[in-house]
């Protein structure tokens, strides 16, 4: 894997070249977080931003919650980056760990973001499976037993071909690989360099694997957004700390429901009436489709919120669902 890596790897703004050590840490943590169910393309300007605003630990540290998570809206996942913020404040007042003990103490690292920031900022010998490394090691050992309950012995296995030295290197090789040649549906098996020993291979039918439980299917979910709007502003709250989307700025909605609530939880008396379009979005555990409602509101006193210009409604930070409902009205209406 080690010379198809020096041959091979991409390029990536986190990355040092292939048998350099690392020198930045902080990079590589931060990569690492963004990175986890998100893709690469997707994470990549997110990088670019954070790093160009906050290029270390402590600048991120004394960085106001609301900002980082204004930074983060679209990347989805938010509990990472409330996780992030915690992270980068115990770093910048005690300093970054520099082995997978050490970094597994800190705020919200993982088994996973611990075991890959040893490799590869810190050349430590740790075993790091991502969904990657996954698909390439269960094809590799023609893993039969189903995930989720095979992930023991995929970490098994990948701990059985981990390389004492360049162990880092070795772990971004079997993601690139896992991203370029071992892909989810079109095995590339003929450029790849593990091809001789690959008993999944050698079964004919490596897309099979790795073998997974079906999962049940997601619930549906209902809810009502409200587009509040005076003088040319609208009506923004922000999200409880505790739950999904915690902290983040956000149109008004009630709880949502398994079936369509209407405009029972409207944050303000007012004329409201349904838009025709509705927004639909997937989260992890359900699937949501939001009711979309608007009325223009009189000088009453608001309990809750800030108002925000509709013109620059782009930069309030919204999560996606949110900025999806935002596009939606403003072409509506
Ligand atoms: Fe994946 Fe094919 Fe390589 Fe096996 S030979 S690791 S199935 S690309």
């Amino acid at each position: 894997m080690l010379p198809w890596y020096d041959a091979n790897a991409r390029d990536l703004p986190w990355r040092a070249r292939p048998g350099a050590n690392a020198t930045e840490p902080y990079r590589v943590w931060l990569s690492e977080v963004m990175l986890q169910q998100t893709q690469v393309a997707t994470v990549k300007p997110y990088f670019e931003k954070f790093t160009s605003r906050w290029p270390s630990f402590e600048a991120l540290a004394a960085e106001e919650d609301a900002e980082v998570m204004s930074a983060w809206a679209g990347l989805g996942y938010y509990a990472r980056a409330r996780n992030m913020l915690a992270c980068a404040r115990a770093v910048a007042a005690g300093g970054m760990p520099d082995t997978e003990e050490g970094l597994l103490r800190l705020p919200g690292v993982g088994g996973y973001t611990a075991a890959a920031v040893a490799a590869i900022a810190f050349g430590r010998r740790a075993v790091v499976v991502d969904g990657n490394v996954e698909r390439v090691v269960s094809r590799l050992f023609a893993v039969r037993e189903a995930l989720p309950g095979a992930k023991g012995r995929i970490r098994d296995l990948t701990d059985s071909i981990t390389p004492d030295t360049r162990a880092g290197d070795f772990a971004q090789a079997m993601m690139d690989l896992g991203a370029t040649v071992c892909t989810a549906r079109g095995p590339r098996c003929l450029l790849c360099p593990l091809r001789a020993d690959c008993a999944g291979f050698a079964t004919g039918e490596p897309e099979t694997f790795p073998v997974k439980t079906k999962k049940p299917e997601r619930p549906q979910r209902y809810g009502t957004m409200f587009w509040a709007e005076r003088d040319g502003q609208v009506l923004l709250v922000r999200r409880p700390d505790k739950g999904l989307l915690g902290g983040m700025r956000a149109l008004p909605t009630g709880p949502w429901r398994e079936s369509p609530p209407g405009l029972e939880d409207a944050p303000v008396a007012g004329d409201w009436r349904l838009l025709g379009d509705t927004v639909s979005h997937g989260f992890t555990h359900f699937r949501l489709d939001c009711a979309l409602a608007v009325a223009t509101i009189g000088a009453q006193e608001i309990a809750h919120g800030e108002w925000w210009p509709v013109a620059e409604i782009e930069s309030a930070g919204l999560p996606t669902v949110f900025a999806k409902a935002a596009r939606a009205i403003r072409r509506d209406t």
